[in-house]
């Protein structure tokens, strides 16, 4: 495999290796289910998207792991304010979730674990790192000792005095008392009224962090090719899980990526988060932006760098698909039936870019110059050229989740095409009509009434019999 791509921890781009010829092991730091997504969420999704289906057209067969945490401080407390019981919330926002990504085409990963169904393996993972002597009970509380930890602020690159140094965190966790500033709870004692599961330190419930790496394990094994998240998990989320599973002996992710976040326009850099109040809802934005638009918007960026929020960038994004969705449907319907010549597209150069630390930007550049010349070869009326280029326009649209035939057919032209077919064809018989009536201003009526809703007629000759063909101005 040739996928070379950033590495957090060796902090430089290099060669994605696999444990497993053929096989990626993937974990992705999923939601928590206390809130509707936001965009911020939804580009998480895409960017990841963008990694597992060019994984997929690599040849490689994935398994992703994303879990989601259905059981929080945030979620308990959203939901004992609104008077909802906390597993009901939780529930409601996973299904929130899985409509978002569902609506931008974020594939499904191959198992999707839960906090609340992973508890017995989060228990065994606790007393294995507290027999190993790298974690301490407390009050009902577990905490790991980070000062046991060989290399700990080995990711996020950071020296453990100057952590300590900028650790103003008082010294006493959920319930016990922490040795160090830095320790951090694996597992929290019960409070009154909180949910919670039976363990050998008392009921209680885990901490963050432990969560993703019992799961990691459960589903991937104690050592696993690449573990991704947002930029904002480096510390101290991954930092911890890295700790705490060297603690228990495991290997662990092999490779680290992360994603830029998600900054609103006007906000000085500022992250979009629900905790900011500056959060622009999925559902919100798709009652004006088609999906396919803001998948592109979300998508177009490279995955490291931020994106910014606009109704500029939305606008952008808009006009850049436009172009392509036209080119696609007025290339498919010149080139039925056409044999196929010599691409104008290339799809080595695309799969060059995506190859080096998944170059989306440039990948879409060579989209773009491929639409510009089928363009010309359409105006030239090159059709076997145009189908093969068409074909390769096609097969990159489709690694990125754009192909406007078969990946958004409803309602973006895909779908509605056989059915402007038909009404044109209907407007197209009554021009005829008119013209064979010698009703010139009739014909030319009909005419102009298609050119102002976009469609432009072409009279055609195939074989010596005129015709007529249409496509979007
Ligand atoms: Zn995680």
């Amino acid at each position: 495999m040739s996928l070379r791509l950033y590495d957090t921890r060796a902090r430089s781009v290099r060669p994605l290796a696999l444990q497993q010829p053929g096989r990626v092991g993937l974990y992705v730091c999923g939601p928590t289910v206390q809130a509707r997504p936001h965009v911020g969420h939804l580009r998480s999704a895409v960017a990841l998207d963008v990694l597992h289906r060019w994984l997929l057209a690599s040849g490689l067969q994935v398994v992703l792991v994303r879990n989601v945490t259905d059981v929080d401080d945030k979620i308990i407390h959203d939901a004992g304010h609104d008077g909802e019981p906390w597993w009901a919330l939780a529930t409601r926002m996973t299904r929130a979730f899985t409509a978002a990504y569902d609506s931008v085409q974020v594939l499904p990963p191959t198992a999707e674990p839960r906090v609340t169904g992973s508890i017995p393996s989060i228990v065994a993972l606790v007393e294995r790192i507290v027999e190993r002597g790298h974690a301490y009970a407390s009050g009902g509380d577990v905490y790991l000792s980070v000062r046991t930890v060989k290399g700990y602020g080995e990711l996020s690159g950071q020296e453990l005095d100057a952590l300590r140094a900028s650790t103003r965190a008082v010294a006493h966790g959920h319930t016990g008392h922490k040795r160090d500033p830095l320790d951090f709870a694996l597992w929290k004692a019960a409070k009154p009224g909180e949910p919670s599961w039976p363990s050998p330190w008392g009921p209680g419930r885990p901490g963050w962090h432990i969560e993703c790496s019992a799961m990691a394990v459960d589903h991937l094994g104690e050592s696993f090719d690449l573990h991704a998240g947002g930029v904002d998990l480096v510390f101290p989320h991954h930092e911890n899980e890295l700790a705490q599973s060297r603690c228990a002996g495991h290997g662990f992710a092999q490779h680290w990526l992360h994603h830029g976040l998600v900054t609103v326009a006007g906000g000085g850099g500022e992250k979009m988060s629900k905790s900011l109040g500056n959060s622009t809802l999925v559902e919100d934005v798709l009652t004006t932006v088609r999906p396919q638009v803001l998948r592109y918007a979300l998508g177009a960026a490279h995955y490291r760098s931020p994106l910014e929020w606009s109704p500029q960038a939305v606008a952008d994004a808009e006009a850049a698909y436009g172009r392509i969705e036209t080119f696609v449907r007025n290339a498919t319907q010149a080139t039925t039936g056409a044999p196929a010549g010599e691409s104008k597209a290339s799809w080595d150069e695309f799969a060059a870019a995506l190859d080096d630390d998944l170059g989306v930007p440039q990948a879409l550049a060579v989209v773009h110059a491929g639409v510009r010349a089928g363009n010309a070869l359409l105006a030239a009326g090159e059709l076997p050229a145009l189908a093969a280029t068409l074909g390769q326009v096609r097969r990159m649209l489709a690694v990125l989740a754009l192909d406007p035939v078969e990946q958004w057919p409803a309602g973006s032209g895909g779908q509605l095409a056989p059915v402007v077919d038909a009404l044109v064809a209907i407007a197209v018989e009554a021009r005829a009509d008119a013209r064979a009536r010698k009703d010139w201003a009739r014909a030319d009526a009909v005419r102009d009434r298609l050119n102002a809703s976009g469609i432009v007629l072409e009279d055609t000759m195939v074989d010596g019999v005129p015709g007529v063909r249409w496509r979007l101005a």
